[in-house]
């Protein structure tokens, strides 16, 4: 049985980045697993309809209930590093880091339990972002550093020896989600089907970037999963907004669009050759040859 892992910042991130790959690897047998770093408490509640005082006084246990729900609907196992939400600094100059949160901990001492969960799950192949984190959250910059340091020291027998025994993932990925050239295809069909483009100022100062572009080696087909994708997100409630931003843009014009969710291949320790279309290239190869 193939088994892919996630490491993600906060519950939401799951649904957001690679959740209708993830949902099209689950349909085929493969075991997904999805470590959430943080929970996500000092997320801002981004739905109007959910900024209720009554959320917010319990918003650690509501975000724990949505990855729940999220959890069920993309059909994936899912683990909790136990981390504390960096938040969002706001402010110039930006404030310093709140004490004790996930980004302020020491790399050693955070890919510890991560450590541990890649040698229990022993994924094949895992997935995290690259080092600008998709986005600068501390957590998500935090998450990629967290994630290539315990994917390196897995398979290590030398580190963490007390985190069981020794694992090493064959593939790591970076997700690559939300690019200028999706946003341009998504915007110019809109505008073929007569319909108002939510992307028309994010793109008018959103310079086109080929060295960023260039990096994506790896582009999953999976538009008829993007209804579980869509489901998966609404189940994150106090985070995403149904009449918002996200879901201007009907499922037609994704699918029709952009049928992709898109990666970086960054390191393999198996035979590969780009551009490629799945997540398991080469490693399918590998373990048939060792008889797996
Ligand atoms: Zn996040």
């Amino acid at each position: 049985m193939l088994r892919l892992m996630h490491v993600h910042a906060h519950p939401d991130d799951e649904s957001s980045k690679g959740a209708a790959s993830t949902a099209k690897y689950v349909a085929e047998g493969v075991d997904v697993h999805v470590v959430t770093c943080t929970g996500g408490e000092r997320g801002s509640i981004l739905n109007p309809k959910m900024d209720r005082p009554d959320v917010l006084e319990n918003i650690s246990e509501i975000r724990r209930q949505e990855m729940e729900a999220a959890r069920e609907i993309l059909g994936v196992r899912q683990d909790w590093l136990g981390f504390v939400d960096s938040g969002w600094p706001e402010g110039d100059p930006k404030p310093p880091l709140p004490e004790g949160c996930f980004a302020l901990v020491p790399v050693e001492e955070a890919a510890e339990p991560l450590v541990r969960l890649i040698r229990e799950f022993r994924p094949h192949v895992m997935t995290t972002y690259d080092e600008n984190g998709g986005y600068p959250h501390p957590d998500h910059i935090m998450c990629h550093t967290v994630s290539v340091a315990a994917f390196e020291a897995a398979g290590d027998p030398t580190m963490y020896p007390d985190a069981g025994e020794p694992w090493q993932p064959l593939k790591l990925y970076y997700h690559h989600s939300f690019h200028r050239d999706r946003t341009q295809a998504l915007h110019d069909e809109m505008i073929v089907r007569g319909l108002t483009s939510p992307y028309e100022e994010r793109l008018s100062d959103w310079k086109p970037d080929p060295v960023h572009a260039a990096r994506i080696t790896t582009r999953v087909p999976c538009a008829e999963y993007f209804p579980v994708r869509d489901r998966a997100l609404l189940a994150h409630a106090t985070q995403i907004d149904p009449d918002g931003a996200w879901f201007a843009c009907p499922l037609e014009v994704h699918q029709h669009a952009w049928p992709t969710e898109d990666y970086e291949l960054a390191r393999s320790l198996v035979d590969v050759e780009t551009p490629e279309t799945d997540l398991f290239a080469g490693v399918r190869e590998a373990l048939e040859r060792m008889g797996v």
